[in-house]
C-alpha cells in the first residue's frame, strides 16, 4: 500500500491553491509534478556540476559528463534494455518519433511501400509518418478504433503485408487510456518484416517498460510525464537499426571528422545527439525512475488502477455522462462527454473549482472525429492522486453541470 499523504508532501506543488481551493490536479496525462528530490537534483546539479559535457578536460566537465552517461545507464535499466549505447537522448516523445520518421524510411523504403499506425495516435505519432509519406511516396494505412476504444486486431491480417515497412503504435492511448495489446501487432509486424516503434508516452509511468518482452524495435517517452522535467526524453532503438539508419540533426557532438569534403559520423548514441543535450534533464530523469523505484512502482500501477475504477463507478452517477473508451483493459485515463454541453465549458468551470483537467481533442483529432464528438474532458491520474480528489471533481462537476443546464 502506497502513503499517499507521504507522498504528496514529496510534491511541492500540491499544496498549491487555486481560486481559494485546494488544488486538484488531475490533467496528469499532459504532464506530471514534480518531487522534492527531481527538483533538488536540478538546483544541485546546476550549483555543483555545470559544465559542456563530453568537449572538456576541466573537472566540472568531466563530472558533468558522468552524470549524464551514468543517468543514460539508468535509463536503459529501467526500460530493460542491455545496451547503454541504444538510449538516445531527445528533447521527447515528439522527437524521438520525428528522429525516427525522418531517417529510417529512408532506408528502408521505396515509393509505394506502407506505414502503419493505429487510430488512437497522438499527432505527434501520425503526422511525422505522413510527411514521410509525402516526401518519399509512401501510403499511410490506419489500424481501427472499436466502439470500445480498442484496437481492431481483426484488421491486422489485411492491413499487414510485405509492403508495410513500419508499424507505429501507441502502448496507451492518451484519449482513453486504452492499453493496447502489442503482442499481435509486434509479432504481425516482424512476420512481414516491417519494424515496430511504440510511443511510451503514457505508458511509462503507468506500466513497466521492459524492451525485450515488448521484442518491438524502437520506443519514445518524455521524461515531463514521469516526473522528471521537461526538456528532456529517449529514443530507445535497437542498435542494428540505429547503425543504419542515417544522421537526424548535424552539429557538434554527432561527428567523428569534419571537413569541408567530407564528415565522418560518431558512434551510438552520439550519432543522434547533435549539440550540447540536456545534461540535467536527463540525471533529473534518472532521479524520477529511482524516486518511482522507492516508492515502489508495482504499488503505483495498482493505486491508479484502483483509482480509476473508483472514478468509472462514481462518474456513472452523474447524470448525463458518456464515458468515451470503455475497454477492458485501461489505465490511468477518463474521457467522457455530456451531450449538449461544450468540454471547454465543463474544463473551464471546473477550473474556477480549483480542479485541473484537460478538454479539447488532446492532440488526437482523428480519434475525436472517428467518436463523432466536438472533443472530451479528460480526467488522467498519477501516483498522488487520491479518492477523495475524485470525491471533490465528482461533487465539482455534478455543481458545473447544473449551473451550465
Ligand atoms: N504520444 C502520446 C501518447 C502522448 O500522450 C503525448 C503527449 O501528450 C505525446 C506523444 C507527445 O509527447 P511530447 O509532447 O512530450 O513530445
Amino acid at each position: 500500500m502506497l502513503d499517499i499523504e507521504k507522498i504528496r508532501t514529496d510534491f511541492p506543488i500540491l499544496s498549491t491553491e487555486v481560486y481559494g481551493f485546494p488544488l486538484v490536479y488531475l490533467d496528469n496525462g499532459a504532464t506530471t509534478q514534480k518531487p522534492r528530490c527531481v527538483l533538488d537534483r536540478i538546483i544541485h546539479a546546476y550549483e555543483n556540476e555545470n559544465g559542456n559535457i563530453h568537449r572538456g578536460v576541466h573537472y566540472l566537465s568531466e563530472i558533468a559528463t558522468d552524470h549524464h552517461e551514468k543517468a543514460r545507464s539508468r535509463v536503459a535499466r529501467f526500460i530493460g534494455a542491455e545496451d547503454s549505447a541504444e538510449i538516445v537522448f531527445t528533447r521527447g516523445t515528439t522527437e524521438s518519433v520525428n528522429l525516427v520518421a525522418r531517417t529510417l524510411p529512408d532506408v528502408i523504403c521505396k515509393p509505394g511501400d506502407e506505414i502503419l499506425v493505429t487510430g488512437m495516435e497522438h499527432h505527434s505519432n501520425t503526422v511525422p509518418w505522413q510527411i514521410a509519406c509525402e516526401r518519399l511516396g509512401l501510403k499511410l494505412r490506419v489500424i481501427p478504433v472499436l466502439d470500445n476504444g480498442e484496437l481492431d486486431y481483426s484488421s491486422l491480417n489485411n492491413l499487414l503485408s510485405a509492403k508495410t515497412k513500419i508499424v507505429a503504435c501507441t502502448a496507451i492511448s492518451n484519449v482513453l487510456g486504452t492499453i493496447n495489446n502489442l503482442e499481435p501487432i509486434v509479432a504481425g509486424a516482424h512476420a512481414v518484416g516491417a519494424y515496430v516503434l511504440v510511443d511510451c508516452a503514457q505508458a511509462i509511468a503507468h506500466t513497466h517498460i521492459d524492451v525485450k518482452a515488448l521484442n518491438a524495435d524502437f520506443i519514445a517517452f518524455s521524461g515531463h510525464k514521469v516526473y522528471a522535467p521537461n526538456g528532456i526524453g529517449v529514443l530507445w532503438g535497437r542498435r542494428a537499426l540505429l547503425e543504419m539508419m542515417p544522421p537526424f540533426m548535424g552539429g557538434g557532438e554527432m561527428i567523428d571528422h569534419v571537413t569541408f569534403d567530407k564528415t565522418t559520423y560518431n558512434k551510438l548514441p552520439y550519432k543522434f545527439e547533435a549539440g550540447t543535450p540536456d545534461y540535467i534533464g536527463s540525471r533529473a530523469l534518472a532521479e524520477a525512475f529511482d524516486y518511482i523505484e522507492r516508492v515502489g512502482f508495482d504499488d503505483i500501477i495498482e493505486h491508479e488502477h484502483n483509482l480509476l475504477d473508483y472514478a468509472i463507478h462514481q462518474i456513472a452517477s452523474v447524470n448525463g455522462v458518456r464515458q468515451i473508451g470503455t475497454a477492458a483493459h485501461r489505465s490511468g485515463i477518463l474521457s467522457f462527454v455530456v451531450d449538449g454541453i461544450h468540454p471547454y465549458d465543463i474544463g473551464t468551470m471546473l477550473d474556477k473549482l480549483g480542479i485541473a483537467v484537460r478538454t479539447g481533442h488532446h492532440c488526437a483529432e482523428p480519434l475525436i472525429d472517428r467518436f463523432s464528438v466536438p472533443g472530451t474532458v479528460r480526467v488522467s491520474f498519477a501516483m498522488y492522486n487520491t479518492m477523495s480528489e475524485i470525491d471533490t471533481f465528482i461533487k465539482g462537476l455534478d455543481r458545473v453541470l447544473t449551473i451550465l443546464r
